[in-house]
């Protein structure tokens, strides 16, 4: 892969820099580069961003910019942003937009065709799934789920079935009642893994189900402290219980009476575009081979 170094920051530019989730080790030199030659930094609270910036002796001009002001605001930054200004925008903790301000920000920007560039690093959602043990090729964050049991459980009903590895994040007042919630929606066997406080003192990433999670969150006090990160694996794959379509059995069950199985399968797949191992199970089943794999019939 090609690297690139490129250390200064461009007039008029938007950079998003991603700062550390709790240890203050892991902001990058790329982000404290950028974050010590932009003209000023948009911040979700200065008294939150002050300690950072003050300890790697960045004393750049903050502007706060939070969701209540982020709409009007935004106007002003983007116009800063067109006279040539660079501006440089953080939240209190990992990547700003991740359930953080910002977005308004990204929309006026790009809309008014002002470069927009990623400053990346530590967001809370991918160290947990890099770390969680759970399948990370496919995976949906779903962000903080509502507020309300009754919003939250509709919330979970939505994503029973979702194949793809959960995630969302929580806070410790509400942990305890987001995992019962969980566990009146989802199947009990579901793994679950549960990640606090990650890269602080007392990260822990604990391997449980939906049926155990608040037990095990209820029996330690100490395990309902911090900032959580829920990770749920997905539904069983319907691979298993995909079936071709009319047509492509047709298709199949026309090309068995001449053609050897095997060829009979490769024919449908170029012809119907069906997937392989749906194909050859069908094939299996109408000439009466159920049972038998697929590589024996090679
Ligand atoms: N922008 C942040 C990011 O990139 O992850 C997320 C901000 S969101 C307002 C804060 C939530 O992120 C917390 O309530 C918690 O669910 C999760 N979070 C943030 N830091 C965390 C950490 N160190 N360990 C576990 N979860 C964390």
């Amino acid at each position: 892969m090609m690297m690139r170094r490129e250390p200064q920051v461009a007039a008029g530019v938007l950079y998003l820099v991603a700062t550390p989730i709790g240890n203050l080790s892991d902001v990058s030199f790329r982000a404290l580069e950028v974050l010590k030659s932009v003209d000023a930094i948009a911040c979700e609270d200065t008294r939150h961003s002050r300690p950072l910036l003050d300890h790697y002796g960045i004393d750049r001009p903050l502007i706060a910019l939070h969701e209540y002001n982020e709409d009007s605001r935004s106007a002003r930054l983007a116009e800063r942003l067109l006279a040539g200004d660079s501006i440089a925008l953080v939240s209190d903790a990992g990547t700003p937009l991740i359930n953080d301000p910002g977005y308004p920000l990204v929309r006026a920007a790009r809309a008014a065709g002002i470069r927009v560039s990623p400053v990346p690093g530590p967001c809370a959602l991918i160290a947990a799934l890099s770390a969680s043990g759970l399948p990370s090729h496919r995976f949906t964050y779903e962000g903080f789920p509502p507020r309300k049991s009754s919003a939250r459980k509709s919330f979970f009903a939505a994503l029973k079935d979702d194949a793809r590895t959960l995630i969302f994040y929580e806070s410790s007042h509400r942990v305890l009642e987001t995992l019962r919630d969980l566990a009146s929606v989802f199947p009990a066997g579901r793994r679950l893994v549960l990640a606090r406080e990650l890269t602080k003192r007392y990260e822990t990433l604990v391997d449980t189900t939906v049926g155990g999670a608040e037990a095990l969150l209820a029996a330690a006090a100490e395990m309902r402290l911090g900032e959580f990160v829920v990770l749920v694996e997905g539904a069983p794959s319907t691979a298993a219980t995909a079936v071709l379509t009319p047509q492509q059995a047709r298709i199949l069950g026309i090309l068995l009476r001449d053609h050897p199985l095997k060829t009979a399968v490769a024919l449908t797949v170029e012809i119907s575009g069906a997937r392989r191992e749906l194909v050859y199970r069908e094939a299996l089943r109408l000439s009466g081979r159920e049972g038998t794999s697929v590589e024996a019939t090679d």
